[in-house]
């Protein structure tokens, strides 16, 4: 028998380069500097693409999506993000909800919350009061170049639909 609930726990970093926009949680954000990468760097959706895939014990993000392949040059996370749940639903579950914390230096993410929070859920496809969004600044870690991510979901497994019954209606008398 599946298990009623799984967690997964996803974490990445990607480095500051200048002259990129800034994408975190599919949001992007003003900013001189955004966050290298194969795709588009954005570091928040791969820690949930990755805690996502965990969950249900599936090849990481940089195994389905490697780094090498040409067709994910400068792609939306938003699509692999899209792949992992789609593999969660294909597994029998649901996401029941999402943590995450974002450690950077700058800029600063508080103000940006509401709007991450909104597009993380949708992509999800779950409520905003199941979506955690923290940041943190990197004091005394020497990242002030980088940004990290952290995310863990919980799954639920999906209802199962009730097996039709054998049992023949009596037939009515006339
Ligand atoms: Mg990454």
């Amino acid at each position: 028998m599946k298990p009623r609930i799984r967690i997964g726990n996803g974490w990445d970093s990607h480095e500051f380069k200048r002259g990129i926009p800034l994408k975190i949680g599919g949001v992007t954000l003003p900013h001189p500097k955004g966050l290298g990468g194969h795709s588009d760097g954005d570091v928040l959706l791969h820690a949930i693409t990755d805690a996502l895939l965990g969950a249900i014990a599936a090849p990481d993000i940089g195994s389905l999506f490697s780094p090498s392949d040409a067709r994910w040059r400068g792609a939306d996370s938003a699509v692999f993000l899209a792949e992992a749940l789609k593999r969660v639903n294909s597994a029998g579950y649901d996401v029941g909800n999402l943590d995450s914390t974002v450690i950077l230096a700058a800029p600063k993410i508080g103000p940006h919350t509401p709007a991450i929070r909104t597009r993380v859920a949708k992509l999800l496809r779950i409520p905003e009061d199941c979506v955690g969004i923290k940041a943190k600044t990197p004091e005394g870690m020497g990242t002030d170049n980088a940004a990290i991510a952290h995310a863990t979901v919980v799954l639920k497994l999906k209802p199962s639909k009730k097996p039709r019954s054998k049992v023949q209606p009596a037939k009515r008398k006339t």
